[in-house]
């Protein structure tokens, strides 16, 4: 077992976590209730990355201004890259940016056509009206397959949303929507456009082979990517040793995030994700 030091933490006293989600997306607190997580979990600096949204970001700032927390504007963007679906963080962004509107307005619409898509799958082997009950749920458009797995869990079709997922909504299953969001460098040139840094999220999460992944990281350096999630979620020591070891490598500042999406869908708490290992360069400098 290796064993990472406290130092990135001790150094800058700081508990910091840049990757969560709120209901805007597909998490089950409120901005405003993630805020008093944030708080009860003494966050300093707190960053917001909806799927494909910055709806979340006012309400956020709104409930943190008694707060002594640190907002950073932030989103998780949805990316193609060669036929794969990939998650890019844009830390410290401009959430006005005319750019990043248009580019989320094209998303919003890819995404509504999905769930549509998804819905009539369903109805085809006759499980029905799983866009309104979707829209029900959620109470916004920006409906993504954890809603469909809620539904299903809810109305007792799956025991977990986890089951929900592997029986119906991943690559190979009957609900299964192949997904059409922007390329990879669309995405990353919208999010430096905005004043954003680009981060690779959770590196270690898209079941490729090594090889692929290190093709990844290339194409997204050459879109003018800067930063890897080397701290994302639960994870044990061996995967954060890699993610050092691919940060070091391709020469990357590095984040750090809970992806926490909500009490009892994640099994860390916000801000309860590892230390950073001392040897990454923290991506909070550059903010
Ligand atoms: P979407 O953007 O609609 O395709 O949904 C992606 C989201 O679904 C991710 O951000 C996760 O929150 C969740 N997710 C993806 N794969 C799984 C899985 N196998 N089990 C549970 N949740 C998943
Ligand atoms: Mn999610
Ligand atoms: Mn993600
Ligand atoms: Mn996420």
């Amino acid at each position: 077992m290796t064993h990472f030091s406290h130092k990135n933490q001790e150094i800058n006293n700081h508990r910091i976590d840049l990757h969560c989600h709120s209901t805007y997306s597909d998490g089950l607190l409120s901005p405003r209730e993630i805020i008093e997580q944030a708080i009860h979990a003494q966050v300093q600096t707190l960053a917001l990355t909806d799927h494909d949204t910055i709806a979340g970001l006012s309400e956020l700032h709104e409930a943190a201004q008694h707060s002594n927390i640190r907002i950073i504007d932030g989103i998780e963007l949805s990316a193609a890259w060669k036929k794969h679906a990939v998650h890019i963080l844009g830390l410290n962004i401009n959430p006005s940016h005319n750019g990043l509107k248009q580019l989320l307005s094209k998303q919003l619409d890819n995404r509504k056509i999905r769930a549509k898509q998804i819905s009539d799958k369903f109805a085809q082997i006759g499980i029905n009206n799983m866009w309104e009950k979707c829209y029900e749920l959620a109470q916004h458009e920006r409906i993504g397959r954890p809603h469909f797995a809620r539904v299903l869990v809810n109305q007792g079709v799956c025991l977990d949303i986890r089951t929900a997922f592997r029986k119906y909504l991943i690559q190979g299953r009957p609900a299964y929507v192949a997904s059409t969001w922007l390329p990879l460098e669309d995405v990353v040139t919208t999010i430096i456009a905005c004043g954003g840094i680009a981060v690779i999220a959770h590196p270690l999460k898209y079941s490729f082979t090594r090889t692929k992944l290190k093709e990844f990281i290339i194409s997204f350096k050459q879109a003018g990517g800067t930063s890897l999630e080397v701290i994302s979620g639960e994870m044990t020591n061996e995967s954060i040793l890699e993610a050092t070891k691919l940060c070091a490598q391709f020469e990357l500042t590095a984040s750090t995030g809970s992806d926490y999406h909500g009490p009892g869908v994640s099994r860390i708490k916000l801000g309860h994700q590892a230390i950073l290992p001392t040897l990454c360069p923290p991506i909070w400098l550059q903010f």
